[in-house]
């Protein structure tokens, strides 16, 4: 049986991951300090045999006994409201962490993929996004505590690549969605589905003229999968190129919820938002064979189902 470490593991993708990898067979160690993450998405592993949990900040020398065939790196604070509450667990865990992770898979002769991120495209000035655009980051704005932790994690372990012959992946996850996903964790689908299900206004972030294009999870995780298995070491887009308004995606989940009080109200935008964001999946088709299968109208169906029982209507 083939051994995987997944940190983040209690996480929304964590967890989805924990769940492929049992399902194909793998024992499976979970590693979470649960900063972000919450125990309630893998509860339901504790029981199999084949899952293990260590709680463990990984921006801390990591031991894990025994081998290990594959190490996925997904731990990290991951909505801009998150980042902005812990910017130094931000950094250290896409800098110290992956260092730590990179020391293990190098001990163990495992492989390793990391989570990295559209943001490392910052506010781009090319559309769509392709894997050789280098970006458009601000280091000292807001966001650039995990854009640029995510930076360095990407040269760290191309470094480990070329210069000690790791084997690594690097996806490049765009916005993604679905069951599990924190109720408060600010982003906008949580935002959304929780303000519609209360009744309440809809807090749409300037004049909701932005784009995003958002994958559901089973999508995503099919990607990774095949990106973990597949023999490339560059960055790989991993993303729905379905590309829609923040205002569009607010009627969209109105539409769905029924709830005749909530309506689209309007707040600033933050400072440094992408004013748009659509991954180029040329390489992901060509290399992984992969393409999202799930349209947006039933993956939000879908999350609906999951958001109706966990928010609390007062
Ligand atoms: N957004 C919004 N209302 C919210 C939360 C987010 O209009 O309550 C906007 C945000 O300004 C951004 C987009 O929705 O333009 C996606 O935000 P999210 O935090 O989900 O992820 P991002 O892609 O910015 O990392």
């Amino acid at each position: 049986m083939k051994r995987v470490l997944i940190t983040g593991a209690a996480g929304f993708l964590g967890s989805h991951l924990c769940d492929r990898f049992i399902k194909e067979g793998y024992e499976v160690i979970g590693m979470d300090n649960l900063l972000t993450g919450a125990l309630v998405n893998i509860e339901h592993l504790f029981p199999l045999e084949q899952f293990s949990f260590f709680h463990h900040d990984v921006s801390k020398f990591v031991h894990v006994p025994g081998e290990l065939d594959y190490i996925l790196h997904f731990a990290s604070p991951a909505s801009p409201i998150d980042y902005l509450k812990m910017p130094i667990q931000t950094l250290k865990v896409g800098s110290l962490g992956t260092h730590n992770l990179l020391g293990l898979a190098k001990a163990k002769g495992a492989r390793l993929l990391i989570a990295s991120t559209s943001e490392v495209y910052g506010d781009p000035l090319i559309h769509p996004q392709h894997e050789e655009y280098w970006g458009n980051v601000n280091p000292v704005g807001p966001r650039g505590v995990y854009d640029e932790a995510k930076r360095f994690q990407e040269a760290m372990t191309m470094a480990y690549h070329t210069y000690h012959g790791l084997e690594t992946r690097i996806v490049r996850i765009f916005n993604t969605y679905g069951p599990r996903m924190r109720t408060d964790d600010g982003r906008v689908l949580p935002a959304f589905f929780s303000q519609a299900i209360r009744g309440e206004g809809l807090t749409v972030f300037g004049d909701g003229s932005q784009t995003r294009s958002f994958c559901y999870v089973d999508d995503l995780i099919e990607g990774i999968y095949r990106l973990l298995l597949s023999d490339y070491p560059h960055p790989v887009n991993i993303g729905n190129p379905d590309e829609v308004t923040i205002n569009k995606f607010g009627e969209e989940v109105l539409a769905l919820v029924q709830n005749p009080k909530a309506k689209l109200i309007y707040k600033p935008l933050p400072v440094d938002d992408p004013k748009k964001r659509r991954p180029d999946i040329s390489k992901a088709k060509e290399i992984l064979g992969w393409e999202p299968q799930v349209t947006r109208s039933e993956g939000l169906k879908k999350t609906f189902e999951y958001f109706k029982e966990v928010v609390n209507v007062d």
